[in-house]
C-alpha cells in the first residue's frame, strides 16, 4: 500500500510537471549560481516563500535541480534589468542577470505569493498551505526606462541628502529591489550625477587667479563655487579633461560622469565668445552641449551626462548632442495639476522634451511631484504621473528620476513611491488599479474613504484653477482645494477612514500619517487669518505635535526644517498677543518702497499682528535688489524703548538676512533721532529661518519710527543666485 502511495505521488508529480506545474514544499530547495546578486534572491524567497509555506526552505549555491525546487540562474541577453519567471520539468526558474535576479525573485513572491511589500519591514503575506502549486508560468518582464530612480524615506534615512548618501544609509535592504530601483552611485562616477561644476573645477583653488575660467555678465566675472563656467575659455575643457580622466582612472568599472552647471537661474556667461555661440544656437544649452561634447569626444566608450535646466532647457538650433552625451532634462518650472500636454508650463516643456528627443536618444528625465517647501502638504499630482511618463518613454526617454522627497509624514509618502516605482516599470499600467491595490492592503477598511479624499482633492485641484506648484504653500489653496468646505469633508472622511480601523492599531497609525498633511494645512491657513481662535488653533498644534513625534517626522521641507522646532515658533510668532505692540494697526509710509508685487500687502502687512511663515508668498513684504526704509506712524506720541522687525531667510528663494537695519525716532515726522543699528553676520544657513532685529534703548517720546534696511542686494558668489539680485522680507514691526 504504502508502495502504492509513492508510485500515484510520483505519478502525479509528473503529470503536473508535464503541464508547466511546479510544486514547492518543505522539501523545496532554492538553488542559486553563487553569484552575490543570485544569493540575495535565494535569501529573499528563503525568508518570505518559507515563512507563507511555513517550513524552512534549504538554499544550496549550486547543485542538480529536482522537481519542486526553484532555480535561480543568470541567464545573458534579456536586456538590461529584464528577467524572466517560468516554469519547466517542475521546476521554477528565476533568470536575469545581476540585480534583475533579485527582481525576480520578489516578482514571484508578489505575482504568485500575492505578498505586497510597503517598505520599512510592513508587508502583507498570505499563508500558502503547506504546499504551493505554481505554473505554467512563463513571464518576461522588461523596464520601460532602463534607469528609475525616486525617493522615498524607506530607502534613505530621514534627513539624509538626496544626493551623494552612501549604501550605509540604506534603511530598508529589500526596498529598492522590490521597486527595482537604482542610484546615481550605481551609474555614476564617484557620484558626479548632478551640478557638478564646482567638484570638477573647485572654485576655492582656481576662483581667485582665473576669475577669466567663470562666467561673465553685468559687466564682471563671476568665480565662486556657485558660478558657472566660460565655456568657450580652452584652459577649463584643458583642466575639466584632465580632471574627468583621473576620476575615470580611480574608479573603474563606473562609465559615466556629470559635467552640469551648478544651481540656479540665469547666471551663464555672456563674454562675447559664449553670446556668439548663444546666439547661433538660440540658447544658453548651446556652450554647454558643445562643451560637452568636446569633453565626450575625448573619452569615447564613456558617457558625459550633462543638465538641460533652467537657462539650458531649450535644445541649441545647429549643435547636435555626441551619441554619448546623456542630457539630463528637468521640468522643474512645470504646474503638475494636469498631466504636461494640458497646462501652459507644461507645454513648453513639452517643446523642448520634443527638441532634445529630436536630436538626442540618450535623454535622463528628471520629474519633480512634491511640494519642496512643504513636504507635508497635499500634492494631487497622482493621476498625471502615468500620462506623463507614457510621454517620457515615447520620446525615447532612457533614464528616469522621479523627485518626490523623502520625509516620514510627507504627503502619501508610502503610496507615492510605490505608484511612482510601479509606473516608472511600466507606464502602461493603470495608475488607478495601483492605487485601489494599495490601499485595499495598507489601509484595509479604510481603503474606500482614502480613496475618496484622494479623487476629491484631485477634482477639487483642478476644479479650483490653481497651478499646484513644486515651491509652494498650502496657504495659497485656501481659497481653492482647501478651502473651508472641502478640508471639512476631507476631515470627515478621514474620521470614517480612522473609525473603520479603530481595532487595527497598525492600520490606524497608517491612517492618521496620511492624516498629517491636513493637519499641517489647516495650521498653516490658520496662521494668515486675522480672526482665527487662537484656543482652538493651539489645541490644533498641539494634536499636529503629538503626531509628529509619534510618527517621527523628521523634516518639513528640502531644507529639512523640523517640525518640532516649527511648532515653537509657531505658539511664538502666530499665538502671540499682537496687541501688545504699539505699532498695531498703525499706518507706514515707505520712503524706499518694495517690490511692486508686495506694493498692496504693503499697506497693512507689518502692522497687522500677522507674521509670515516659510513662504513669501503671505503676510510677507519684499525688497528686490534695493536697501529698504519705511516710517511707522504711532498715531500718537508714546514712550518707545524696543523697536523691532522681523526678516525671512530662505537662501533657496534668494531671500538673504540684510546686512544692517537701523532705527530712528521721531515727535514731528521730520527731524528723526537715531534709536540704534544692528549688524547681522553674513548668514551662509539654506534652512528656512527668521530674525527678529531688535534694540532696546533708554525710553525717548516718539510718534514715528523709521526703519532703515541695508539689504545684501546682490547674491553672493557662494549662493546659487550669484551675481544676481537677492531679497529681503520683513513681517512685522513691533514697537514697545
Ligand atoms: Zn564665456
Amino acid at each position: 500500500m504504502k508502495r502504492f502511495a509513492v508510485a500515484v505521488a510520483a505519478v502525479f508529480l509528473g503529470v503536473t510537471a508535464l503541464f508547466g506545474q511546479v510544486r514547492i514544499g518543505g522539501n523545496s530547495r532554492i538553488i542559486h549560481d553563487g553569484s552575490a546578486d543570485g544569493g540575495r534572491a535565494a535569501a529573499v524567497l528563503e525568508r518570505y516563500v518559507s515563512e507563507a509555506l511555513d517550513s524552512r526552505l534549504k538554499v544550496l549555491p549550486g547543485g542538480k535541480s529536482r522537481q519542486g525546487d526553484i532555480v535561480i540562474r543568470s541567464v545573458p541577453g534579456l536586456g538590461e534589468d529584464a528577467f524572466r519567471v517560468r516554469t519547466e520539468g517542475g521546476v521554477l526558474l528565476l533568470e536575469g542577470e545581476g540585480k534583475a535576479l533579485v527582481y525576480a525573485a520578489c516578482d514571484f513572491l508578489e505575482q504568485e505569493l500575492g505578498m505586497d511589500y510597503w517598505g520599512d519591514g510592513e508587508y502583507l503575506l498570505p499563508k500558502a498551505g503547506k504546499v504551493l502549486e505554481t505554473g505554467p508560468l512563463d513571464r518576461l518582464e522588461k523596464p520601460a526606462f532602463n534607469f528609475r530612480q525616486t525617493q522615498s524615506y524607506m530607502l534613505h534615512r530621514v534627513g539624509a541628502a538626496t544626493s551623494g548618501e552612501s549604501r550605509a544609509s540604506v534603511t530598508d535592504d529589500l526596498y529598492r529591489y522590490w521597486y527595482r530601483l537604482e542610484e546615481p552611485s550605481d551609474v555614476f562616477v564617484d557620484n558626479l550625477w548632478v551640478h557638478t561644476f564646482n567638484r570638477l573645477l573647485p572654485a576655492s583653488r582656481y576662483g581667485a587667479a582665473h576669475p577669466e575660467y567663470y562666467a561673465f555678465f553685468k559687466g564682471e566675472r563671476h568665480p565662486g563655487s556657485a558660478g558657472q563656467w566660460c565655456l568657450s575659455n580652452p584652459d577649463v575643457l584643458e583642466i575639466v579633461c584632465s580632471r574627468i580622466d583621473s576620476l575615470f582612472r580611480a574608479n573603474p568599472g563606473l562609465n559615466t560622469i556629470s559635467v552640469s552647471q551648478n544651481d540656479g537661474s540665469d547666471t551663464y556667461c555672456r563674454c562675447p565668445d559664449c553670446q556668439r555661440i548663444i546666439d547661433e544656437e538660440g540658447s544658453p544649452s548651446g556652450p554647454m552641449i558643445r562643451f560637452v561634447n568636446a569633453v565626450a569626444a575625448r573619452f569615447p566608450d564613456k558617457q558625459i551626462s550633462t543638465l538641460a535646466y533652467l537657462f539650458t532647457m531649450v535644445p541649441p538650433r545647429v549643435t547636435r548632442p555626441l551619441p554619448n552625451v546623456n542630457v539630463m532634462l528637468c521640468d522643474i518650472d512645470c504646474r503638475r495639476q494636469t498631466s504636461l500636454p494640458e497646462n501652459p508650463s507644461g507645454q513648453e516643456f513639452m517643446k523642448c522634451l520634443e527638441g532634445w528627443s529630436a536630436v538626442t536618444d540618450n535623454i535622463f528625465l528628471w520629474d519633480y511631484g512634491i511640494n519642496f517647501d512643504n513636504y507635508l502638504s497635499p500634492f494631487p499630482n497622482l493621476h498625471t504621473l502615468a500620462d506623463n511618463m507614457r510621454i517620457f518613454q515615447d520620446h525615447g526617454v532612457k533614464m528616469h528620476f522621479s523627485q518626490i522627497g523623502n520625509t516620514r509624514g510627507g504627503d502619501l509618502a508610502e503610496l507615492r513611491p510605490y505608484l511612482v516605482s510601479k509606473l516608472m516599470w511600466n507606464p502602461r499600467a493603470s495608475a488607478d488599479s495601483l492605487i485601489r491595490h494599495f490601499c485595499a492592503g495598507y489601509y484595509g477598511d479604510a481603503a474606500p474613504f482614502i480613496e475618496r479624499y484622494i479623487s476629491l482633492l484631485e477634482g477639487a485641484c483642478i476644479g479650483a484653477d490653481t497651478d499646484l506648484f513644486i515651491y509652494d504653500t498650502p496657504v495659497s489653496y485656501k481659497n481653492g482645494m482647501l478651502k473651508p468646505e472641502l478640508m471639512a469633508r476631507y476631515n470627515r472622511l478621514f474620521d470614517e477612514a480612522e473609525a473603520a480601523v479603530a481595532g487595527d492599531s497598525v492600520r490606524l497609525m497608517r491612517v492618521r500619517r496620511s492624516r498629517l498633511p491636513l493637519k499641517y494645512s489647516a495650521l498653516e491657513i490658520a496662521r494668515t487669518l486675522p480672526d482665527r481662535d487662537n484656543a482652538a488653533v493651539e489645541a490644533a498644534l498641539a494634536d499636529f505635535e503629538a503626531d509628529v513625534r509619534r510618527f517621527g517626522v523628521k523634516s518639513l521641507n528640502e531644507r529639512n526644517n523640523s517640525p518640532l522646532e516649527y511648532c515653537g515658533l509657531y505658539r511664538e510668532r502666530f499665538l502671540g498677543d499682537a496687541r501688545d505692540n504699539l505699532a498695531y494697526g498703525c499706518s507706514v509710509t515707505y520712503v524706499k518702497p518694495p517690490h511692486e508685487r508686495y506694493a498692496e500687502m504693503a499697506v497693512t502687512a507689518l502692522t497687522d499682528g500677522l507674521y509670515g511663515g516659510n513662504g513669501f508668498r503671505e503676510n510677507w513684504v519684499g525688497w528686490e535688489g534695493t536697501d529698504g526704509e519705511m516710517v511707522v506712524d504711532l498715531g500718537r506720541v508714546c514712550t518707545v524703548r524696543q523697536i523691532s522687525a522681523d526678516f525671512l531667510r530662505q537662501g533657496g528663494a534668494w531671500v538673504l538676512e540684510p546686512e544692517a537695519v537701523s532705527f530712528a525716532v521721531s515727535e514731528d515726522g521730520s527731524s528723526f533721532v537715531p534709536f540704534g543699528t544692528v549688524g547681522l553676520p553674513e548668514n551662509r544657513d539654506l534652512k528656512i529661518g527668521f530674525r527678529d532685529v531688535s534694540v532696546t534703548a533708554s525710553p525717548v517720546q516718539a510718534r514715528y519710527v523709521k526703519i532703515e534696511v541695508t539689504g545684501v542686494k546682490q547674491c553672493p558668489e557662494w549662493h546659487f543666485g550669484v551675481g544676481n539680485p537677492c531679497w529681503f522680507f520683513v513681517d512685522e514691526v513691533v514697537v514697545r
